[in-house]
């Protein structure tokens, strides 16, 4: 780990807009992006011991066993991230904050809020690609061809915990859950809350200005 590396947490509801602006924030920092849920998938993806164990849980929205979840999430970010990362979907409870605190000094937990209803909608009409995670909207940012990611050309499919009783439990633990953890950021002094119901653009340069005049201070 180097003195200077940058560690930046997006929090927030599902379909909040995280894994959008943190593919932007991959590009102009040129960060790895970690999206703990797409670590999640890629466990179960390859039929790994933890795959098998956490397919249930994610299937249903659920945390599961949050221990091996944790040490994945964590051994993951010691071993690829070690100049710095955009971390999404981690932590998701308070034990997993402490966990992360034990392991690295985080710069910046972005707060991207929007209301019950818009989570809905945006979660409703969100596809993403198979093959480069490219997210979309069939509301207002649908792939060109339909079905076929612009960028790369893989398959554009509906994510199957994107259904509705899926997102009822997904809003359940993140309200439980995760609102501890928005705390908790709070109190360590290096929380921001940004509103997420603005344009992504307008989203994008909330968040860009609070990292510059954090680093300039
Ligand atoms: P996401 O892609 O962030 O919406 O996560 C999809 C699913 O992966 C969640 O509903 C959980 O089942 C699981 N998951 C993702 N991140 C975590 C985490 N930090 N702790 C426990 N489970 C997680």
């Amino acid at each position: 780990m180097t003195e200077k590396a940058l560690r930046i947490l997006l929090m927030g509801p599902p379909g909040c807009g995280k894994g959008t602006q943190a593919s932007e924030l991959k590009r102009l920092f040129s960060l790895p992006h970690v999206s703990s849920g797409d670590v999640l998938r890629g466990e179960v993806g390859r039929g790994s011991e933890l795959g098998k164990k956490i397919k249930e849980f994610m299937d249903r929205g659920e945390i599961g066993p949050v221990e091996l979840i944790t040490g994945a999430i964590i051994g993951h970010l010691k071993n690829e991230c070690a100049d710095g990362f955009i971390l999404d979907g981690f932590p998701r409870t308070l034990y997993q904050a402490e966990k992360l605190r034990e392991n690295f000094n985080i710069n910046f937990a972005f707060l991207i809020d929007v209301t019950g209803d818009a989570v809905a909608n945006r979660i409703a009409s969100r596809r993403i690609c198979r093959g480069c995670g490219a997210i979309y909207s069939l509301n207002d940012n649908p792939p060109a061809k339909e079905g076929i990611c612009d960028i790369c050309g893989g398959e554009v499919y509906r994510r199957t915990d994107d259904n509705r009783d899926t997102i009822i439990n997904r809003i359940r633990v993140y309200m439980e859950e995760t609102k501890p953890v928005i705390e908790f950021y709070g109190k360590e002094g290096i929380l921001h809350e940004i509103d997420g119901e603005k344009d992504r653009k307008s989203v994008f340069d909330g968040i860009i200005s609070i990292i510059k005049d954090g680093v300039r201070a």
